[in-house]
């Protein structure tokens, strides 16, 4: 069990923060606002990760289950924020003056995977080598994203770029 997790205050932020990143997200790709059952994802922050879920060095990361709906088989990407690390890897950091630019680029980060993986512009069970490719641009589209929209301290992020890759893992639930 992870010793430290967002408190309440941390929480509401982070709601803020996904909004933020809902927002340029879809604006970037000219896609309807998210959530949208086109792109079906949730967050999930340490509380309520389970084992499988947990990374201990990552900020974030996707774990990807098929559920059947009515229609068909569809993917839900579940994207398993790693309060410790973020909580931690802000302690470090002292260039970056709040929890919400750094909770901002993660979660842009990963709903630019989720947009990525669901309109198959790549695949979550790509070769490795492919998936450090994906890693790079994935980062430098989110940094743009936030450039162009203004974000603060998007300079300082760059240097999140030591997010380590872990392969999306599937989970048929
Ligand atoms: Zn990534």
């Amino acid at each position: 069990v992870s010793s430290l997790a967002f408190n309440l205050d941390q929480l509401a932020l982070m709601h803020k923060c996904l909004q933020r990143s809902e927002e340029l997200v879809s604006r970037a790709f000219a896609i309807p606002a998210l959530p949208s059952l086109q792109y079906p994802y949730e967050v999930a922050t340490a509380s309520d990760l389970a084992a499988h879920e947990r990374a201990t060095k990552a900020l974030a990361h996707l774990v990807i289950y098929q559920r059947s709906r009515p229609r068909g088989l569809e993917n839900l990407y579940r994207i398993c924020l790693q309060d410790e690390v973020i909580l931690n890897r802000l302690q470090t950091g002292s260039q970056v003056d709040g929890l919400s630019a750094l909770l901002v680029y993660i979660l842009t980060h990963e709903l630019v995977h989720v947009v990525r993986f669901q309109r198959a512009e790549q695949s979550f069970s790509a070769k490795r080598g492919v998936r450090q490719q994906e890693e790079d641009l994935v980062h430098q589209l989110t940094l743009n994203l936030l450039r162009q929209a203004g974000a603060s301290h998007w300079e300082y992020l760059d240097q999140c770029y030591g997010n380590p890759v872990i392969p999306a893992q599937r989970v048929q639930r």
